[in-house]
């Protein structure tokens, strides 16, 4: 391979708005055959809001809002920026959490007006949810929203339901994809029946839901050890490691700085179209040097 050739890739890629670390990278893009994909922020546009609040028996709603806010007040995640951007527009001013804890791909924990609260999946919580909250939740799955179970001294007290949108360009994306003859796979922490409504949204037959972060990046180690040759797309801190196992991976230049750290390519538009045209970029800039 001749420098030249691969630097007159990496300046088309920075006019689609592909940003590649080194030349080098192109070279590992050649077999890719499997393209996992991020679900929140990367398929859909991570930007969630609150659609109800849920409580259960006489649990006072904007005392679960108010107590929920708080709490995920202390949090980065798009769930938790949906609920206390909600709880602050509704009630104004939130109490301080103390104490705070979070813990990744489940939930949060802390002390809100001097009592232990946790708000998070269903997991999270060492006892069965009351009827009406049980119900609630598997309409709000059925529906493709995320749950979040919020429970106050073990007590659970309410479900809230969080959504976000499919980005717009994102079926089109995974069409590129699979024209490509690449295999599209929707990996996510959210639940299964989240995931799989989102996959069908946008064309992804493959789904592998309910993913501890730490263990995303044994999912791309498993593919590869499976054969695979793996590229990778995510945006969230829980994705760079998995962008950094994979043989090539792409950050979403709307994401965290640590997925971009860890990327070999940044997707600076956030569009997931850039994805398909990174890997036939790279292509078609080897074939010209073979
Ligand atoms: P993804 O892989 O889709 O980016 P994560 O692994 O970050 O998702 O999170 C997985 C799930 O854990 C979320 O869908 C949500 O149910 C739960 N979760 C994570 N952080 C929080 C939080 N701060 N508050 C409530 N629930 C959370
Ligand atoms: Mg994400």
């Amino acid at each position: 391979a001749t420098p030249t050739a691969l630097l007159v890739g990496t300046g088309r890629g920075a006019q689609l708005g592909i940003l590649i670390k080194g030349p080098e990278v192109l070279e590992s893009t050649r077999r890719i055959d499997t393209v996992v994909l991020d679900k929140t922020g990367t398929v859909t546009t991570g930007r969630m809001q609150l659609q109800a609040v849920r409580t259960t028996g006489d649990v006072d709603r904007a005392e679960a809002l108010r107590i929920a806010g708080a709490l995920e007040d202390a949090s980065e995640h798009p769930v938790a920026r949906a609920i206390s951007a909600a709880a602050r527009e509704e009630l104004g001013e939130l109490p301080a959490v103390e104490d705070f804890a979070g813990e990744p791909g489940l939930g949060v924990r802390g002390r809100v007006e001097g009592r232990a609260v946790l708000a998070g999946r269903p997991a999270l919580l060492d006892q069965p949810l009351p009827d009406d909250l049980q119900r609630a939740l598997g309409d709000a799955e059925a529906a493709g929203r995320t749950a979040v179970v919020l429970a106050r001294d073990d007590a659970p007290m309410a479900l809230l339901e969080v959504a976000d949108a499919v980005k717009p360009s994102s079926a089109e994306a995974v069409r590129d994809l699979r024209g490509l003859g690449l295999t599209p796979v929707l990996l996510t922490g959210d639940n299964r029946a989240v995931a799989d409504s989102v996959a069908e949204q946008v064309g992804i037959g493959e789904v592998i839901a309910e993913v501890l972060p730490a263990d995303k990046v044994g999912v791309i180690t498993g593919l590869q050890r499976s054969g695979k040759v793996v590229a990778m797309v995510g945006d969230g801190v829980n994705d760079a490691a998995a962008l950094a196992a994979a043989d090539l991976g792409l950050a979403m230049g709307t994401g965290t700085d640590v997925a971009i750290e860890a990327g070999d390519l940044t997707l600076v538009r956030g569009d997931l179209r850039s994805a398909a045209e990174a890997i036939r970029l790279s292509r078609r800039t080897l074939s010209t040097i073979k």
